[in-house]
């Protein structure tokens, strides 16, 4: 029974993404060490630091197309990998977003969208037209990538990704390919997007500019390391180092 005294405590709401203490070694150079950071439900998180430091490992151990040495991964609460456990990387729920964005290019814009969908054809109709309405690209439904722009080519990667309802997208320098003068748009609109459906995103960026601008919350990194955790302006306010300091410094 419960206590008529003191009120029920809403039970913390574990972190949508959890890593712990995550290690990975190439040819005995340790490449991540020691990493840890998480991803709130419907937030994004941006995995920060210079071309090198290790973002990508982290992120291709996250997705489970690699392997750590030592740590842990979790999504709500429940383990995905660590010493003993290793959920292969198609039953993690995960969304994967790169800069090659690798469209089907013999497939129509609605075939690539359904790509990853199963079930009743009606279903999947409807969800594609749904994602395509939301990148606002609702009449290139029977269009082939090749007459789609870059912009164009991106958005419909992201209604593909959104397909499958994943928990947490996973997105790594997504936007770096793109044209300087669309850049902007194209990460408010997909920021816009992604909140929309309510998943949560770790976004690997090496531009400090993109991060204060889409991140809820930055992990700052350097040599493998996290060096730095915490709200965009606070990280930019309060750099932990000189280093940090000078990595923000050309912000604009
Ligand atoms: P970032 O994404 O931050 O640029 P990466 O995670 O790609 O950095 O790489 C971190 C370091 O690990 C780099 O020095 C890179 O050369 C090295 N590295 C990454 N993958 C491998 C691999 N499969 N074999 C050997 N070294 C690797
Ligand atoms: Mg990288």
């Amino acid at each position: 029974m419960s206590d008529p005294i003191r009120p029920a405590q809403p039970t913390p709401e574990p972190p949508r993404l959890e890593i712990r203490n995550l290690t990975r070694s190439f040819g005995g150079r340790e490449v991540v060490q020691d990493v840890s950071l998480s991803v709130a439900p419907g937030q994004v998180t941006c995995l920060l630091g210079p071309s090198g430091c290790g973002k990508s490992t982290t992120l291709r151990i996250i997705a489970g197309v690699d392997r750590q040495d030592g740590g842990a991964v979790l999504m709500d609460g429940r383990v995905l990998s660590d010493a003993r456990t290793h959920v292969p990387p198609e039953q993690r729920k995960i969304g994967l977003m790169f800069q090659d964005f690798a469209l089907f290019p013999h497939l129509s814009v609605a075939r690539n969208v359904a790509f990853g969908l199963s079930g009743p054809e009606a279903e999947t109709r409807a969800r594609v037209e749904t994602l395509l309405e939301q990148v606002n690209l609702g009449r290139f439904i029977d269009a082939h990538p090749h007459e789609l722009s870059g912009g164009e080519q991106q958005r419909v990667a992201l209604a593909r990704a959104l397909a499958p309802r994943p928990k947490i997208m996973l997105m790594d320098e997504p936007f770096s390919g793109l044209d300087n003068r669309l850049r902007d748009d194209i990460r408010d609109e997909t920021l816009q997007i992604l909140k929309a459906e309510g998943t949560a995103v770790l976004l690997v960026t090496h531009e400090p500019d993109e991060a204060m601008r889409m991140a809820d919350e930055i992990a700052l990194m350097r040599g493998g390391r996290v060096v730095q955790r915490g709200a965009p302006y606070h990280i930019y306010n309060n750099p932990v180092d000189r280093a940090a300091a000078a990595f923000f410094s050309d912000i604009n």
